[in-house]
């Protein structure tokens, strides 16, 4: 499992100030997706137990609302164990901070069936379709994408949308 980049400070992804990881390797390749540098598996760094304590580490400060997890793809077959790792671990050391998570899979017919959802607390899935692409959109970026609150969700067994 590798990954592409840890931001310390990220306003972009997620409500307030958030730590994000961004993984390597997605299989979607969608057109003009925003991150093609993180298509390739065996690009950027390895990814392991170091990294997750320093994210761990960079999020202690009351300030820091949450960690946003993106990539590439994190649900990927090939990346969700550490995914399900660092989120568990996140939650254990942080329980009243938000885990946000970005998927090109569908939360329906993927991620709802995944150890990680018990972890995350909010999910923007699907692909990006440039046809659909609208720079408006909040933490989305084309209008078939979905900001699901996942506790609400399994709780009701069905897709609700998270509300700010
Ligand atoms: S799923 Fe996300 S990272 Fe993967 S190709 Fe599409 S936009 Fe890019």
């Amino acid at each position: 499992m590798r990954y592409n980049k840890i931001r310390k400070m990220d306003i972009a992804n997620g409500p307030g100030i958030r730590v994000s990881v961004f993984f390597q390797g997605c299989a979607f390749h969608c057109k003009n997706c925003f991150n093609p540098d993180t298509w390739d598996f065996d690009g950027g760094s390895e990814f392991g137990d170091e990294q997750i304590e320093e994210i761990i580490n960079l999020a202690k400060e009351d300030h820091i609302k949450g960690l946003s997890i993106l990539g590439g793809e994190p649900m990927h077959p090939k990346n969700i164990e550490a995914t399900t790792r660092l989120a568990k671990r996140f939650k254990e050391v942080y329980p009243n901070k938000t885990i946000w998570s970005w998927s090109g899979f569908l939360f329906d017919e993927y991620i709802k069936k995944q150890e990680v959802v018990n972890y995350i607390d909010v999910i923007v899935d699907g692909q990006f379709v440039d046809e659909l692409r609208n720079p408006n959109l909040k933490w989305r970026g084309s209008s078939n994408q979905r900001v699901i609150d996942v506790k609400k969700s399994l709780k009701e067994n069905k897709v609700i949308l998270y509300e700010e």
